[in-house]
Order: structure tokens, then C-alpha cells, then sequence
């Protein structure tokens, strides 16, 4: 989970999202948009006797906030809370099938953004060819690591043969909050989907700025610069309840946008 404000817990019964699921919670920063729902979402996994380790990453700050809460109430978890602290760009957590790495945005306080990467994906088994020729299962590892099979008598059978390529692994960027920095392009680059704050219509450019916030034109320009194929734009400014400005506007510079809207599911 990236990020967790006050309205998690209750988007999460709302979209039927399991609690068991989560298991890694990512806070980029600690303005309270982004992290006020965490201290109720880790109370709620005690109460409900949550036995599974959870892993927190953030400022070191965090640790200490959740510590002074916990004390305070004299709560003892049932469970495990491993704290990660952000001390450099980098990996943070290597998982089995993908990697979860943070990078430096630029914001009013220390602010980290988050890179998704799929681990590289293994060749696919060829299971017509394969049994045709009789290969044991026992010789499925090697082949989709891309060696060839040689059979009992020496001859050798190409692994082209028996596997196929499979899909490319993919990349999600969430960028957090952030002012328009051309900097974090090489930082991103090729994701699958980006998302990318735009606080503010264009018109707003100069707020955004003071604000450490970006615009809608300046979201499309960092999607376009990083080579993304995607841009999902989020964190509206409270003010606009119609969103189709910010649709507008960022499409004019990169047409393949969406909004990130509550509920919906964007495959990537
Ligand atoms: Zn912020
Ligand atoms: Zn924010």
C-alpha cells in the first residue's frame, strides 16, 4: 500500500479489500493527507488479532510517531511491526516476483516516490513441444532460464524450441507529491504507468510552485520526458469537485491520461 489517508479503512471495506493482504505499507511523507489513516489501520490489525508481520516504511519519524501513539495508549500489537526507515534512494524491498524501490521527490518536507518493478520474467515452458519430446519436468527450471536440453544420446535441443519469450516485466511509478522537476525523468523512465500528482489546473502555476506542487501540463511534460505509456493523475486540490479540467488540460500535452479515481482498478 502506498500511502494510507484518513478514508482508507473505510475505502478498503467499501472495495472489498482484504486486510490480510497487506502486508507492505509505503508512506511517502508525513503531511497528513498521506499517512492519517495509518495509526487507525494498524489498530484495527491488533484488534482484529492480526498475527502476520507488518512492514511499515517511511521517515524515521514515523517510527517514532507510531511508538509515542502506541505508548500512550498502552497497546501492545499481537503482531510484528518492522519498521524500514528511508535513508537513501534505492531498493527497499526485493520481493519474490518484484522489487520495490524509492527515489527523493522534491516537496516542502523529505518526500519519497516509489518504483514498482516486476522482476525480469523467466522464459514460458512450450508444454506442446515439451511433452512431444518427452522432457521431464525436472528440466523446466534450467529451460526457462534459457538453456538448451540435451538429450540422453548428446543431442541438443535449442531452447527456442521449447520455450517462448514471455511478456516484459512492468514498472509502476507512483511519484507522491512533488514540484515540477525535470530531474526525476531519468529517475522514472519507461514506466508502465506513471502516476503523477497535478494539484492545480495550468492557470495555477504559480501557487503549484509555492506550494511544492505540480499542474496538469507539468504532470504530461514529466510523462512525456520519462518515456511513460501511461499517466494516471491524482491529488486534486479540494477545491474543484469537476475533475474534467484536469483530464483537459493534461491531455492536450499527453494524451494517454487518466484520472486516478477511488475504486477503480487500472491495469497495468
Ligand atoms: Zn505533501
Ligand atoms: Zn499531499
Amino acid at each position: 500500500m502506498f500511502d494510507c489517508g484518513e478514508g482508507t479503512q473505510i475505502q478498503m471495506i467499501n472495495y472489498k479489500i482484504r486486510r490480510s493482504r497487506v502486508n507492505h505499507i509505503f508512506i511517502s511523507h508525513l503531511h497528513g493527507d498521506h499517512y492519517f489513516g495509518l495509526i487507525g489501520l494498524i489498530n484495527s490489525f491488533a484488534l482484529l488479532g492480526r498475527v502476520q508481520p507488518l512492514h511499515v516504511y517511511g521517515h524515521a519519524a514515523l517510527k517514532e510517531l507510531i511508538d509515542f501513539q502506541f505508548r500512550l495508549s498502552d497497546t501492545q500489537l499481537p503482531f510484528q511491526l518492522v519498521f524500514h526507515s528511508f535513508e537513501k534512494a534505492g531498493i527497499v524491498l526485493e520481493a519474490k516476483t518484484y522489487t520495490v524501490e524509492i527515489f527523493p521527490t522534491r516537496h516542502r518536507i523529505s518526500c519519497y516516490g516509489f518504483i514498482v518493478r516486476e522482476k525480469k520474467n523467466l522464459r514460458r515452458i512450450n508444454i506442446e513441444e515439451t511433452k512431444k519430446r518427452e522432457i521431464p519436468f525436472t528440466a523446466f527450471a534450467k529451460l526457462q532460464a534459457g538453456e538448451d536440453y540435451v538429450e540422453l544420446n548428446g543431442t541438443i535441443i535449442r531452447n527456442n524450441v521449447l520455450t517462448v519469450e514471455n511478456d516484459k516485466p512492468k514498472t509502476y511509478v507512483f511519484c507522491a507529491d512533488t514540484i515540477f522537476d525535470e530531474q526525476l525523468a531519468p529517475v522514472i523512465k519507461d514506466a508502465d504507468i506513471l502516476y503523477h500528482e497535478t494539484t492545480y489546473p495550468h492557470t495555477h502555476l504559480q501557487k503549484a510552485a509555492e506550494r511544492f506542487h505540480s499542474t496538469t501540463k507539468q504532470a504530461a511534460v514529466i510523462a512525456k520526458l520519462s518515456n511513460a505509456k501511461k499517466l494516471l493523475i491524482g491529488h486534486f486540490s479540494a477545491k474543484y469537485d469537476e475533475l474534467g479540467i484536469f483530464e483537459q488540460e493534461t491531455r492536450e500535452v499527453f494524451p494517454n491520461t487518466e484520472l486516478a479515481l477511488e475504486g477503480v482498478t487500472y491495469l497495468i
